[in-house]
């Protein structure tokens, strides 16, 4: 059984380590201010299980870096983590006095926040495309609760008669950072038909414009695919993108689930990492495969 991995070196926009910018970024800044502080430091977080494991997280914690998604954790001191937070929870921390040592929300994260204040400042509908379980739908519900605007969730097509708002009704349409092109453009085809004034606003991160089209490569190119991730936006969309091209396609958290029963008769099989995946596991994923070819 021959084994590919999904090659991303050189890809514009995602480091040499495989994560993606914005979790890369975070880490960097994390281990600045544990190193320079020295002392316990919290990372307010929408996911706070899962905001350490792109890095050694043993080492993190070691260095007194902690996660939580509850403010009455914090002391004094601390840093919001790569997925941002909602405006409310931002300002529930200033009243308590608390300082911000560092943001390390995703650039990408703050560019979608804009254009939705953008839209609803002027007076828009805002229309977001994504998965309505994404950890990122508390940020934009609480900007647009904050302007007193409705907000609409619309993660397929069928879901666009969810829209309460009549056809000459303003809308301004903003995606998920980690959207699959394909999927969307389907989506904002019928908004165009149903709306009259429809502003767009793409807002899909660099990450899911290089990784997701070298998972269509690799699914198919392959017998089957591997997908290490646990995150609900990237791993769930390469999962998505990887189904439009096979149905074999096996979605892990860490290499121990593999399973050689899956493998059975396959020429090829492609192994990936999602954008918080780290390099190490993507490797013993590949060489448990090739160990049972
Ligand atoms: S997947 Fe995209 S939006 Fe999410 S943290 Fe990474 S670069 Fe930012």
């Amino acid at each position: 059984m021959k084994v590919i991995r999904g090659d991303l070196k050189g890809k514009k926009g995602i480091p040499k380590n495989g994560l993606c910018i914005g979790v890369h970024r975070a880490g960097t800044m994390h281990r600045r201010y544990a190193q320079k502080l020295n002392r316990p430091l919290k990372i307010w977080s929408l996911r706070p299980d899962n905001d350490l494991l792109a890095y050694d997280k043993a080492d993190f914690e070691g260095k007194g870096l902690s996660t939580t998604d509850n403010l009455d954790d914090i002391d004094d001191s601390l840093i919001f983590g790569v997925r941002g937070a909602p405006p409310q929870v931002r300002e529930e921390a200033a009243k308590r006095g608390l300082e911000v040592i560092a943001d390390a929300t995703c650039p990408y994260v703050v560019e979608q926040e804009e254009a939705a204040v953008e839209f609803l400042e002027k007076g828009l509908n805002l229309v977001m495309l994504s998965d309505p379980n994404h950890h990122g739908i508390p940020r934009i519900r609480g900007i647009a609760e904050k302007l007193g605007r409705p907000f609409f969730i619309v993660p397929t097509v069928a879901d666009i008669d969810s829209i309460n708002l009549t056809r000459k009704e303003p809308i301004g349409v903003i995606v998920q950072t980690t959207f699959w092109i394909e999927t969307y453009k389907e989506i904002i085809a019928v908004l165009l038909d149903r709306f009259a004034d429809v502003h767009i606003r793409n807002t899909a991160c660099i990450d899911s414009l290089q990784r997701l089209p070298v998972v269509a490569d690799l699914a198919r190119d392959t017998d089957a695919i591997v997908i290490i991730g646990w995150t609900e936006g990237m791993t769930n969309r390469m999962v998505e993108t990887a189904r439009s091209f096979t149905d074999k396609v096996f979605e892990i958290k860490h290499p121990d689930d593999l399973d050689p029963a899956w493998f059975e008769g396959a020429g090829a099989v492609g192994v990936i990492g999602a954008n918080e995946t780290p390099e190490w596991m993507i490797e013993a994923a590949a060489s448990r495969l090739e160990a049972m070819g």
